[in-house]
């Protein structure tokens, strides 16, 4: 008899909840992966996260060799796979941290059917985030909506249990089951490398974040969001630690929980406006003007350069997403699910709900929105946070010898803005 411990969005074996508690089960564990073709089929092969995922669960394979184990990694659709782990092995009880991603729990439930009709023991963990769910509620029970009060339960919450406990699993690394399955190589996925990589996290600078995190060109945010997204760092531990550093850092930790609890208390946010009076905007969804956004050639540099940093890198530091996104909604008047869908395409760290908050967040059609008046000037913003011209040069190399038109005038565009939705809310 063994267990399974199944991998998805906690690619590590340090601080890992539902893999400590494998490990503390009364028989051998085998670690899982699956590379879920219903999720494969839709991208490029030369994704970089697929890539990332592969180089994740590589370093967790040495690890696991140490210890005389290895992870088993299929490729299939999920619920083939486990019909047939379930034939291949004597599956006594199964354990897997939460995913709260409306595809996901959907995915789960489904699995758990199909175990514990084998009479297989399934057991779920939170391990994603501090609070979950329904943890953190108004007095009423129903969930915040607006971030201020939110933060403010989740710190009272925090400050109770602070430093929340972590979950050191190596000394029962002897628990695993002792294989020597063959770890695939990535073209055995189905998958090549990327000239994109994902970037180790860098938190040397975070004392100082509050003064420096909105200047893209000073380079000193964490880089965490791929990692965050992925699991291969565990939450708590940087929470323990934040809260000892920064609470502005430990605050954008918060709003990450805070988009994860909207979109589990309210999943149409997925594709539809948070506040539903704003569903009679009549946006342009110009096609033209949309390529020429995602491709950086709108003739405003600091959006420019941020488009050219995302399809380069996979990365966009927050204050220019917060530019570019504004630009598309408000300056072209397109809505936001198009730039929400190309985000997702191309980031590193695309999450759902900090994506889809974010983006509703720019549209002023989310939760704790921006307000629908406010249009940001993208060269104010320029002046204001990149006034050397330092990262807009990185990304723009011909930016000095003089840069193109921009493609709408900023007076026209925000006054259309601001009458286009004023006329499109409903009352
Ligand atoms: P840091 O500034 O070092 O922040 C540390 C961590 O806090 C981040 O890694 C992230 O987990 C969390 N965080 C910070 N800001 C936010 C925020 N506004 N919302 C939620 N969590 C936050 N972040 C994603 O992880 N995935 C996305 O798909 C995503 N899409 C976005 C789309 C738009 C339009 C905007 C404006 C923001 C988006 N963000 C997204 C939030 C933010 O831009 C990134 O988390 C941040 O830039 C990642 O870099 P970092 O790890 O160096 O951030």
């Amino acid at each position: 008899a063994v267990s399974f411990f199944w991998f998805r969005r906690d690619l590590r074996l340090e601080d890992n909840i539902g893999l400590f508690y494998a490990l503390k089960s009364s028989n051998p564990v085998i670690p899982l992966f699956i590379f879920d073709e219903a999720i494969l089929d839709s991208l490029p092969k030369d994704d970089a996260r697929v890539a990332f995922i592969h180089e994740s669960l590589a370093k967790i394979n040495i690890q696991l060799n140490e210890t005389g184990s290895s992870i088993l990694v299929k490729k299939g659709k999920t619920p083939e796979v486990w019909k047939n782990l379930i034939q291949e092995f004597d599956v006594k009880e199964v354990f897997f941290n939460k995913d709260y991603e409306p595809f996901a729990i959907q995915r789960d439930e489904a699995i758990c059917q199909l175990l514990e009709s084998n009479e297989s023991i399934t057991y779920s963990f939170k391990d994603q985030v501090i609070f979950e769910e329904k943890e953190i509620t108004k007095a009423d029970g129903l969930p915040y909506t607006v971030y201020t009060p939110y933060k403010n339960k989740w710190l009272e919450k925090f400050n109770q249990l602070k430093p929340v406990r972590e979950y050191e699993t190596s000394e029962l690394f002897s628990n695993f089951y002792k294989s020597d399955f063959s770890f695939p190589t990535l073209k055995q996925i189905g998958f090549e490398e990327s000239a994109i990589k994902v970037k180790p996290h860098n938190l040397t600078q975070i004392a100082h974040y509050h003064e420096t995190r909105d200047f893209p060109a000073v380079d000193s945010t964490s880089y965490l969001s791929p990692h965050l997204r992925f699991g291969t760092v565990s939450i708590r531990k940087l929470v323990n630690w934040a809260a000892r550093k920064n609470a502005v850092f430990l605050s954008e930790l918060i709003w990450r929980e805070f988009f994860m609890q909207i979109l589990f208390s309210f999943p149409k946010v997925m594709t539809q406006n948070f506040k539903s009076d704003y569903d009679g905007i009549q946006w342009r969804n110009n096609e033209e003007d949309f390529k020429r956004w995602c491709t950086g050639n709108t003739g405003y540099p600091m959006v420019d350069a941020g488009m050219r940093q995302l399809n380069e890198t996979g990365y966009m530091h927050n204050r220019v997403r917060m530019v570019v996104a504004s630009f598309l909604c408000k300056h072209l008047l397109i809505q936001w699910q198009w730039g929400e869908a190309y985000f997702a395409e191309k980031l590193l760290d695309y999450d759902l709900s900090a994506n889809v908050g974010n983006w509703q967040w720019a549209a002023g059609t989310g939760c704790d929105a921006a307000p629908y008046f406010r249009v940001f000037n993208p060269d104010i913003q320029l002046k204001k946070f990149d006034e050397k011209g330092i990262y807009i040069r990185k990304w723009i190399p011909e930016f000095d010898l003089g840069y193109g038109q921009p493609m709408v005038d900023h007076a026209m565009a925000r006054d259309r803005a601001i009458a286009t939705y004023k006329a499109g809310i409903l009352k």
